[in-house]
């Protein structure tokens, strides 16, 4: 792994706790962290075992400790932790530890990486994060949940004895938990489970809606931390920790319950949110008004339009998006349901609302898979139609709420790029467009190919985001020969 050092100061303020500061222009793109992972591990509530070694999902154990699981394609796993239970402190603990609590092993992890005295020095920065337990005591039943599926099986297991140096006592291992959970990204195993990775670098940035940097993560879970956008000497650096696609409040509820911080972003200080207006309703007493949330003041949505000053209370719009994110829940992907729900709300919302946008995605990818499974029928152009209307709808927004280098509107310009193509394909083999419109609309998609590539052009090989590249590369040959082809007019 490389050194980037140079590029970061380390720093510490009250307000931030420990973070990371650019300490030279940096230009979008160029890498500013290269980090293998502290740990890996499944969340807490995984039941499924997972092989020691990739993390793929696995039935058999490993011959030696016959406590960790290990895949069919794995021989062995770590060497410490499979001595520890072989022929070390805990030889003498159950073998089928693992297989009744699996809820132990991101923290049992831990644990032994603390017996180690070189990886105890890299653990040390997540040691000393301050944690204070009162604070996370009156979780709505997670302390609860953690204590039943992570802590008591522990102690209860013998575990504690085996590392006596560590003064295991209930409320330390508490912390532990907190401080991984406070510190994982999320990662995705080969087999598309998703896992959490703790990062000793990675793990002090603080959050940003409009996050600076971007996080591309390799198949062996490596993370590479690289400029989103230019940065300049001082510059604090963000990642996000929040969909970028949910409204505010929804984005701010995801920080507070999974990192127990509050975000004050640009976007968030924003009732427009960049523009975008993601969470903005539909005025009801003036015909092209949009209300926003007062941020500042009583927390209603108020019309933008200074003739109109119309207001929606704040609880008619929470009890409106309760409503509709049941309903979404029971679509259960029902292509009508999604149809009439959107044709339902789009009178009473902006047509950028996270809600909308999110029943417009559930739509286009049920289109896209009706268009695999019937590729030999005749595919219906209207609904192609359709399906490059909903993707484009995405575009914008996308655009607007992650700057700079974005994964999000590389995907999203690749799924319009695909609904694109297929309808001018099908328009030009069936005469609705002449030669000449052809030739522009591949000319168009070739420039939607293009930009899609540089966004991920820093995206590491053996990726899924790599993957995504080659697939891109693909489309854009075949769109290349078709120009040779048809361009010369
Ligand atoms: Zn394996
Ligand atoms: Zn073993
Ligand atoms: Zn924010
Ligand atoms: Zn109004």
């Amino acid at each position: 792994m490389q050194d980037y050092n140079e590029k970061l100061n380390d720093v510490y303020d009250e307000q931030l706790g420990r973070h990371l500061v650019a300490s030279m222009s940096i230009e979008a793109g160029e890498t500013l962290l290269d980090e293998r992972p502290l740990l890996v591990a499944p969340h807490w509530e995984c039941g499924q075992l997972k092989c020691a070694q990739c993390l793929q999902e696995s039935y058999v154990m490993c011959r030696k400790c016959q406590v960790y699981p290990l895949c069919m394609d794995c021989s062995e796993h770590d060497a410490f932790e499979c001595e520890f239970f072989a022929s070390g402190a805990g030889s003498r603990i159950s073998k089928d530890l693992l297989v009744k609590n699996y809820g132990i092993c991101a923290l049992l992890k831990l644990l032994l990486l603390l017996e180690q005295p070189e990886q105890r020095a890299l653990c040390q920065t997540l040691l000393d994060t301050p944690v204070k337990l009162e604070d996370y005591r009156n979780e709505d039943g997670l302390w609860q949940e953690r204590d039943e599926q992570v802590v008591r099986p522990l102690i209860s297991s013998g575990l504690v004895q085996a590392f006596p140096d560590q003064q295991l006592t209930a409320e330390v291992l508490h912390a532990h938990c907190i401080r991984i959970d406070n510190s994982a990204y999320e990662v995705t195993a080969r087999d598309g489970d998703t896992l959490k990775g703790v990062y000793v670098r990675g793990a002090s940035l603080p959050h940003s809606c409009v996050p600076n940097t971007v996080v591309a993560l390799d198949e062996q879970f490596n993370m590479k931390l690289y400029a989103a956008v230019p940065l300049e000497s001082g510059d604090i650096i963000y990642t996000s920790y929040t969909n970028p696609l949910m409204g505010t409040s929804q984005r701010q509820h995801q920080l507070r319950l999974s990192r127990h911080k509050e975000c004050a972003c640009t976007r968030c200080l924003d009732a427009t949110e960049l523009n975008t207006h993601m969470s903005s309703m539909k005025c009801r007493d003036c015909p092209d008004g949009y209300a926003v949330c007062e941020l500042s003041g009583s927390g209603d949505w108020r019309c933008l339009n200074a003739s109109c000053g119309a207001v929606i209370p704040a609880t008619e719009v929470h009890e409106l998006l309760a409503e509709v994110g049941s309903a979404l829940v029971e679509a259960r992907g029902e292509l009508s349901a999604y149809e009439a729900l959107l044709e339902q709300h789009k009178q009473l919302l902006h047509p950028n609302h996270f809600l909308l946008l999110d029943i417009k995605q559930n739509i286009a990818s049920i289109l896209r898979a009706a268009a695999l499974m019937n590729s030999l029928n005749d595919p219906c152009k209207k609904l192609l139609a359709r399906r490059v209307e909903l993707c484009g709808d995405l575009l914008p927004v996308c655009r607007a709420v992650v700057p700079g280098l974005s994964k999000l509107y590389a995907i999203a310009l690749f799924e319009y790029l695909l609904a694109f193509v297929e309808l001018t394909e099908l328009q030009f083999a069936e005469g609705d467009v002449n030669k000449k419109e052809y030739v522009a609309q591949l000319t168009r998609a070739r420039s939607v190919a293009k930009e899609a590539l540089d966004l991920l052009q820093f995206e590491p090989e053996n990726s899924a985001e790599g993957f995504l590249t080659d697939r891109i590369g693909v489309e854009l040959e075949r769109i290349e020969s078709d120009l040779m082809k048809y361009g010369k007019l």
